[in-house]
């Protein structure tokens, strides 16, 4: 590692998990990396999600049908894909140019870009778990999908067929019959299930603690409960931040500020067409038994994680603007949601509910690049529902770009110039 000189200093906005993936790289790379965020650090989307590493996820959201299915749930309060009706000029843009996007053509052209970024992830993941000695319960127990009915087996096992004829991702297929054999957490009457046993999961929280521990000791500066007020610009440069503790300057910025990021829109002079996708969560005792895998339920939309001290059940994506309550029905469907496929869907005792507000990008892809008017300015946002998956590839494309070498991989398509 070379020592850092003054033409060396980053200061990154926002200490969710892709703040802490580019300050790992970009300390790796010898640079002085100071981290400020409104909040404690990985506090907000990245704190209780559902800790998967997903290379089986590269099929965007921006799928055939998605459309409709965003529009009926204008009349659905309760459908865990909705759209909570309002005006909002910005949001009806969104949604245009994502139901534009909403073909079978578009879904595997981002579906390519999301396979690469993907495999590079998991890839640096597993480098650095080992490298740090991060002990955040990385476990290779790949990812289960259970299917309820036949129907619903058929039409998950064309997707399947979709992921390993365009992308290579391969499922082991695993009967109803079997499963209570292969984990006896879930019910026999069940139709069957696809394992992707490439996939990875861990406790978010403990990744989020042991790495950003880790990049302290490394000498990366957190300043906690620090806002960004207002961005002073000269000459195609950021010349500093204001910040609720003054000023502060570097040689360059980056911008990894979540669901927030679309309000940074005017003052760094580029589109950045974000929503909030609100998400909820909660986090109870494990119950007996509790499932052995990480699961999905495509059928009711629903992802259990299993932990060595605690369970919990994610789910929902609200387009409702940045609504920060958690209403009580939302977290009972949540766990009733559960019930058809759990012997013991839920337990008792301390329930920790949560939300958070993906990033969410109308193309599916994330932003990540030199914001186009500003030279010494860098976004790295718009991770939609795989944030923790692509911390890490992000964080070494930040890291490339800001020292000009090549990048690992072709990141044109992820380009802020894209709007
Ligand atoms: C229910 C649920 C389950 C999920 N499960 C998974 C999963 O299994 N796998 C996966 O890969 N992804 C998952 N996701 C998605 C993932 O959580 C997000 O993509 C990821 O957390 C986004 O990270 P981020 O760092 O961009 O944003 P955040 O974690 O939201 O961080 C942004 C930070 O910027 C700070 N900030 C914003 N504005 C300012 C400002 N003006 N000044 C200072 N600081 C500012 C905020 O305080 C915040 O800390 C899930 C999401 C949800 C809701």
């Amino acid at each position: 590692m070379k020592a850092a000189s003054a033409g060396d200093r980053v200061l990154i906005v926002g200490s969710g998990i892709i703040g802490i993936g580019c300050a790992h790289y970009l300390s790796k790379a010898g640079l002085k990396v100071t981290v400020i965020d409104r909040g404690s650090v990985a506090a907000a989307c990245s704190h209780a999600n559902c800790g998967y590493i997903c290379p089986s996820h590269v099929l965007p959201l921006t799928e055939p049908g998605a459309f409709r299915l965003a529009v009926k749930s204008l009349f659905n309060p309760n459908a865990p894909f909705r759209i909570k009706p309002r005006f909002s000029p910005a949001l009806l843009n969104w949604m245009w140019q994502f139901a534009r996007r909403c073909n079978r053509r578009q879904m595997l052209s981002a579906g390519h870009h999301l396979k690469s970024i993907l495999d590079s992830s998991i890839a640096e993941y597993r480098r650095l778990i080992v490298e740090e000695s991060l002990n955040c319960e990385w476990k290779e127990n790949g990812l289960l999908y259970v299917l309820r009915t036949d129907h619903g087996m058929r039409e998950f096992a064309a997707t399947d067929r979709l992921l390993t004829d365009n992308f290579g991702v391969t499922a082991r297929r695993i009967e109803g019959h079997e499963l209570p054999s292969f984990d006896p957490a879930l019910k026999p009457d069940l139709a069957g299930a696809f394992h992707y046993e490439g996939d990875v999961s861990v406790r978010p929280d403990l990744l989020n603690t042991q790495w950003s521990d880790r990049l302290r000791d490394a000498g990366v500066t957190f300043i906690e409960q620090c806002s960004l007020q207002g961005i002073a610009k000269s000459a195609g440069c950021i010349r500093h931040l204001e910040t609720s503790h003054g000023e502060m300057n570097a040689d360059r910025y980056v911008f990894a500020t979540g669901a927030w990021s679309a309000l940074l829109s005017s003052e760094l002079e580029c589109r950045i067409p974000i929503q909030p996708g609100k998400g909820y969560s909660v986090t109870m005792p494990r119950p007996e038994p509790c499932p052995r895998y990480p699961m999905l339920f495509p059928e009711h939309k629903v992802g259990v994680s299993p932990f060595d001290g605690g369970y919990r059940l994610g789910s929902m994506m609200e387009f409702s603007g940045y609504d920060s309550s958690i209403p009580e029905r939302r977290i009972q469907q949540l766990r009733e949601s559960a019930r058809p496929y759990l012997v013991a869907p839920f337990s008792e005792g301390h329930q920790q509910t949560w939300y958070g507000w993906r990033p969410m990008t109308w193309d599916s892809l994330p932003i990540i690049g030199r914001v186009p008017k500003l030279e010494n300015a860098y976004l790295a946002t718009g991770h939609n529902m795989l944030g923790l998956s692509l911390a890490s590839a992000t964080g070494k494309l930040i890291a490339e770009m800001i020292q000009d070498h090549s990048t690992h991989i072709d990141a044109t398509a992820f380009s802020p110039t894209r709007f």
